[in-house]
């Protein structure tokens, strides 16, 4: 009996443990450069390598900032939209708005603003907060093609939050699209675009279009005639780590470190 039982946990340990059984590790070949270290914010402060485009206290980063009321530590929308000095490419956006408190007007009238990525690609900014307007056109949407998979808002006044992930579109130098624009975004914590392709520029009185661009292009705050306000705003570049193929006859370097993780997934 004794015997069996301790058969019985040797087959099970062989089982679950299969790097026991494996003749030889797989491995890709691909040896990688190191990602980089990054020390992450707290509660949406921004992490050790976030350009910071708004900290509470000016908007000299923008185009047309000057214009904007800046008070308390934050800014708001008013006279005219503002555009980044600076261009960005791929990239992880955060930023913290609030639609006025004292509600005026409805529909797409009330608290409205928005996110240019690219200054040609909308995240809609909106108090849609029991606030009913076409679904493509609401808080979170990406305007006129794809609306919020789900109404996170908040309460006019309160504090909102996106957090973007955006892959600009790729262009041959004929200036056909190779690749389209995809984003992700998440509202208040909630993922209401996940990895939407974008279709092309978001108009109003025009349906989606691409047209060619570089690889970068700057960030628009839109403003539509509401005091919405903006805090906290930081972007981070996105860059692919690199790598390089190991060659056939190349020694294995990293032995130790392989020893080391033998056998962890
Ligand atoms: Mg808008």
């Amino acid at each position: 009996m004794r015997v069996l039982l301790f058969l019985g946990l040797g087959v099970t340990f062989v089982i679950s443990t299969p790097w026991l059984v494996t003749a030889e590790e797989w491995v890709s070949g691909k040896i990688w450069e190191e990602p980089p270290l990054v020390t992450p914010g707290e509660c949406g402060s921004p992490p050790s390598d976030a350009i910071i485009l708004f900290d509470g206290k000016d908007l000299s980063q923008w185009e047309g900032g000057e214009n904007w009321k800046i008070e308390n530590g934050y800014a708001v929308a008013q006279k005219n939209g503002i555009t980044t000095k600076e261009q960005f490419g791929d990239c992880q956006l955060h930023l913290e708005f609030a639609t006025p408190e004292v509600i005026e007007g409805s529909g797409q009238g009330r608290g409205n603003s928005g996110v240019y990525l690219m200054g040609r690609y909308e995240v809609q900014i909106l108090d849609s907060y029991e606030n009913k307007t076409y679904f493509d056109g609401q808080c979170g949407a990406i305007y006129k093609q794809h609306p919020p998979l789900v109404n996170a808002s908040r309460k006019p006044g309160e504090w909102q939050s996106y957090d973007i992930i955006f892959t600009g579109p790729r262009f041959d130098e004929a200036g056909n699209l190779l690749k389209p624009a995809y984003v992700t975004v998440i509202h208040n914590g909630v993922v209401i675009q996940n990895h939407f392709e974008i279709e092309g520029s978001t108009a109003w009185h025009v349906p989606p279009k691409y047209e060619a661009h570089g690889d970068k292009g700057p960030i628009h705050l839109q403003f539509h005639g509401n005091p919405v306000k903006f805090r906290n705003i930081w972007i981070r570049e996105i860059r692919e780590l690199t790598y390089r193929q190991k060659a056939e006859n190349e020694g294995d370097k990293k032995g130790e470190e392989k020893a080391e993780n033998a056998g962890t997934h």
